[in-house]
């Protein structure tokens, strides 16, 4: 019976893990996320997320690029070298991209970017196409000029 708990619980609730150095983003994705109905796993350095993701196998991945030790592109890269991990999009949403930033996202398998600071009704629209949809990318719907 436990087991048939989970399943349903799994079903009915979508977990998402935010990568983020910044302490009041964080905050802020953590909220929005969680008004939603949505379980959030945090990490502030991504450097646990291969086995963060194993162990929760999240829906999706909030992922910054400018991090602490490793970049989040560098992360990313690692999850879709994963077989296990691969499938779990990761949305890149990052302050600012240098030069070849885009093209890498692209390359290391990224479903899709924003920019902050964040437009609260696009971040969640977004998150929850990224949840149904995952294998979409449309990243110039996402850019800002
Ligand atoms: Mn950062």
């Amino acid at each position: 019976m436990e087991s048939a708990t989970k399943r349903y619980s799994h079903i009915m609730t979508h977990t998402i893990i935010i990568v983020e150095d910044n302490e009041i983003n964080m905050m802020l994705f953590n909220d929005l996320l969680q008004s939603r109905g949505y379980e959030t796993l945090q990490s502030f350095d991504g450097m646990d997320i291969l086995d963060l993701a194993r162990k929760h196998q999240p829906d999706l991945i909030i992922m910054d690029i400018q991090l602490p030790v490793k970049s989040g592109l560098e992360h990313t890269k690692a999850l879709k070298a994963d077989d296990e991990l691969k499938d779990i999009p990761v949305l890149v949403v990052t302050a600012f991209t240098m030069q070849g930033d885009k093209e890498r996202m692209i390359e290391f398998g990224c479903n899709g970017y924003l920019y902050k600071p964040i437009s609260v009704p696009l971040f969640l629209e977004s998150v929850a196409q990224h949840i149904s949809r995952p294998e979409s990318i449309v990243p110039h719907k996402y850019s800002h000029t």
